[in-house]
Order: C-alpha cells, then structure tokens, then sequence
C-alpha cells in the first residue's frame, strides 16, 4: 500500500482513502492536499497573540488556517478544525488563493499588517499551499510566519523552512511516552524540526504544561536545556520560550494548571533561556 511521507503517521492509503490528519488523500495513484486554499479562519491578530514576541513586537500579522492535524492532542483549543470530520463538526470554509491572501495582506498594511501566519489547525498537513502563499508574500516584501507542531519529516521540513521568517513551535514535553501515547506524535522530529528552522528563522517555542504530565522540573530542565543547546551562534536572536497554562478543554478534564507552578518552571527554564514568557496566566 503507498506511504504517505510527509509526517511520522506515515499513513498506508489506498485508492480513494484519506489520511489521519484529514488533509490529505490517495487518488488515481498519486497523493493530493484537500484542503489546498480552504481557508476556515482568517484574522487580523497581534503578533504577540501567534505567540511570538521578539519578532516585529507591537505589529499586526493576516493569520489563516485551514482544516486538519497530524496530532491527536486530547485537550486541542481548535478541534473543530483540527478534528474536522464527522457528523458533529459543521465546517465552513472560504477559497483563497495564494495570490487573492497576497492582496488580503497587501490591503491590511494600513492597519500594521507585516505579512501573514499560517496558524490555527496544522499547516504543514497542507504544505503547497504554505509553499506557494509563502514565496508569494516574501517576493513582494512581506514576512511569514508559521505556528506548528514541528511533526513533519525532512523532505516537507527542507521545502518549507526557506520560506518562513520566523516560527513558534509547539515542543508540548520531554518524553516519548508523552508524545506517543498522549499526542500521537513524535518527539525526535519535533527536536529535528526546530533545530534545522533554529538555522535560518527566527524561533520561539511555546510548551503547554499539563498537570501531571510535563510539570516537572525535569522535564523543564531539560526542554530548556536542549533549547540553550541550539543558541550558540545566535547573538542577540535567542530561542524564546512561552510556558503556558492549560486549561481543560474537549476531551481533557484535569484541573487547569496552578499559576504558581507556571512561574516556579519560568524561574527553572531562566537558569538556562534568556527569554522565558509566560502564558494564559
Ligand atoms: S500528513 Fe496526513 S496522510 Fe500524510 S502521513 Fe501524516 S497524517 Fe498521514
């Protein structure tokens, strides 16, 4: 059975079938993106909001989304889109091409608008549209942006990445069991995908801390460790860190997280992060 190759779910599909992260289908003996331009959310947000917040702060940045995630993460804020099948989920959507979110985002300058960021489901399950949009925008001076989980293997990693000016990427903890029992992904691609974005974007990554899962100074330890590890060479544009507060949400019920324990890890990831934020506090 072919083999999808663009994430660590490496789905066998036959003729007709689509894949785990909805976005992606097997047809006349060859794989196709589904959601190509489908756009389910678009928005004006300040950058700080993506989160980035050492990367043109105080601006405003065109954020588009469509539907479908490679992940399976039980307390997803955006599951309508992410999760988008089934009977339950009523999904509208609007066409947009790449050069149509060009004049979106060229109009928008007058309000601070630098460019757009592919955020909200999983971009990179629809990777051409991010290519193509992407090298539209910078060709015509704009920035890019792009929020992700980072699970994607090399081929789609080394086609996207010099498109992007800068990234916030998810690296939600420290431990395999984690990752592949909890979010259904892996955590090796994720550590492979920031390294390599780390070489030519600006990064910022954002851990959500979950109680009773990666709440750990240890774990905090060592998310920040390898982090530091990556930041030699960087001179002044060092990786970012967001720690950030969950909150029950879809199918996770435990208690949200204590604000003091996400300042307690804050103080931890600062013995080795210059830049260390916190979120949803
Ligand atoms: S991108 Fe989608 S179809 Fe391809 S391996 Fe990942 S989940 Fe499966």
């Amino acid at each position: 059975m072919p083999k999808c190759d663009v994430c660590h779910n490496e789905c066998n599909l036959s003729e007709g079938d689509t894949g785990l992260c909805r976005a992606r289908k097997y047809e006349n003996g060859s794989f196709k993106c589904v959601n190509y331009g489908l756009v389910t959310s678009i928005a004006l947000d300040p950058i700080e909001k993506k989160p980035l917040n050492l990367f043109y702060p105080g601006s405003n940045i065109i954020s588009v989304g469509s539907f479908g995630c490679n992940l399976r993460c039980p307390f997803c804020q955006n599951h309508e889109i992410s999760y988008g099948f089934g009977k339950e989920y009523d999904m509208g959507f609007r066409e947009i091409s790449p050069n149509e979110l060009l004049e979106i985002a060229k109009e928008y300058e007058k309000y601070g608008n630098i460019g757009v960021a592919f955020t909200y489901n999983e971009p990179l399950v629809g990777y051409e549209y991010v290519c193509d949009a992407a090298k539209l925008l910078k060709e015509n001076g704009l920035k890019t942006v792009l929020v992700s989980n980072g699970n994607v293997g090399k081929r789609v990693r080394d086609l996207v990445i010099p498109y992007i000016d800068a990234m916030n990427i998810d690296l939600k903890g420290f431990t395999d069991k984690y990752y592949s029992e909890v979010l259904g992904g892996n955590r090796q691609m994720v550590m492979d995908f920031i390294e390599e974005a780390a070489k030519s974007c600006h990064v910022e990554v954002t851990t959500l801390v979950v109680p009773g899962f990666n709440d750990s100074d240890k774990e905090m330890e060592e998310i920040s460790g390898f982090l530091a590890s990556l930041n030699d060479g960087r001179g002044k544009d060092e990786i970012a860190l967001h720690i950030s507060r969950y909150f029950p949400r879809f199918k996770m019920n435990v208690p949200a997280t204590d604000v003091g324990r996400i300042y307690e890890l804050r103080d931890v990831a600062k013995k080795n992060l210059k830049h260390v934020f916190t979120g949803n506090c």
